[in-house]
């Protein structure tokens, strides 16, 4: 049976169709991690652990209570390649699950969770035949000891950082986080920002808003911070930068803080232009699941500032890893390959 009566097209569109992605944004959680707790003498932590059930199937605990439910892709190499074959995912970055940054622990000690993670997030790599790269943590909360780490773990092999948006009160413009940014400028280190320690308290209770509702205001106010806090006017325009979940609310909301900043002299900050002026200075990735999102996120960004990011191996993430950029209507050739592939490649340099 034929599919359509454009037999070129259709062949194009077949083709985008099985088109191997790199997938900037995905987790990973090691069984083999040290005890901190009794490492650090310090059982209330809440340090993170995970019960392996054996069966292919676990549990991610914080503290003695149950976090999430995972299965071996998040810490077994073998099954993530399985994963990322079935889905034409030729490179997967792995980073943290934001609960083990320790950023609320004393620094010397997110140092040593910083450091451990990072070799065993390279050692699932080593397992990988090179189809899985890392991004290291740092201990954010200490600018001197984060960019020590950030030079170990990429002359180890990282290929960048990933950091939350805020340690506590310190949003992205606080001086202890523009110098460290500078110094993965300096190191050619890509950063990709995740939201975590969601705003709201006890209303985040229900429907999961703290991932539904707060994570995307978290990714705005990273932005923000970044825009009025002046960070990106201090900051050198090299530095590769990149939000998760399509930016949060910012891209949609965008109009509302431009229409702000310009009619109320406080919003403004100490920023030198308003916000749209900005939009060159990061990129996003793709994990917003829906094809009219994604079509204002291009809009917004520009096609060279969005790479599929799909937060796999995670119930909330992208089911079929780099489908929706595969699948999106009316996107050019050109611009469609440079989300799935060449945006990616040119941000982390692999
Ligand atoms: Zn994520």
């Amino acid at each position: 049976m034929t599919c359509c009566r454009a037999a070129p097209t259709c062949l194009r569109y077949s083709n985008a169709m099985t088109s191997p992605c790199i997938d900037i944004h995905s987790h990973f959680f090691p069984t083999n991690a040290p005890n901190f707790a009794a490492r650090f003498g310090d059982p209330s932590g809440p340090w993170v652990t995970l019960n392996d059930h054996g069966d292919g199937t676990g549990m991610m605990m914080l503290g003695d209570k149950p976090f999430r439910p995972v299965h071996s892709a998040l810490w077994d190499a073998k099954a993530r390649i399985k994963e990322i074959d079935a889905n034409n995912v030729a490179t997967q970055i792995i980073c943290a699950t934001p609960v083990m940054f320790a950023y609320d622990a004393p620094a010397g000690q997110a140092a040593y969770v910083a450091s451990a993670y990072n070799d065993l997030a390279l050692a699932m790599c080593a397992d990988s035949s090179g189809r899985l790269k890392a991004l290291a943590q740092v201990p954010l909360q200490d600018a001197d000891l984060s960019c020590k780490e950030l030079t170990r773990a990429m002359r180890a092999g990282c290929v960048g950082v990933q950091i939350g948006n805020h340690v506590g009160p310190r949003e992205m413009d606080d001086e202890g986080i523009v110098r460290f940014l500078a110094h993965c400028a300096a190191e050619g280190a890509a950063v990709l920002v995740h939201p975590w320690d969601m705003l709201g308290g006890d209303r985040l209770k229900r429907w999961m808003s703290a991932w539904t509702v707060a994570m995307p205001a978290e990714t705005q106010f990273g932005i923000m911070a970044m825009i009025l806090g002046g960070a990106f006017d201090q900051l050198p325009t090299d530095l590769r930068i990149c939000f998760a979940h399509g930016g949060g609310s910012f891209p949609y909301l965008l109009g509302r803080l431009e229409n702000a900043w310009h009619r109320r002299d406080i919003v403004r900050g100490i920023s030198k232009h308003p916000p749209s002026h900005y939009l060159n200075r990061f990129s996003v990735d793709s994990a917003v699941f829906d094809h009219r999102a994604l079509r204002l996120l291009i809009d917004t960004m520009g096609a060279d500032h969005v790479m599929v990011g799909s937060d796999a191996p995670f119930p909330l993430g992208e089911e079929h890893v780099g489908d929706l950029v595969r699948n999106q209507p009316d996107l050019a050739d050109v611009d469609r390959a440079r989300i799935l592939t060449g945006n990616a490649a040119k941000f982390f340099n692999i």
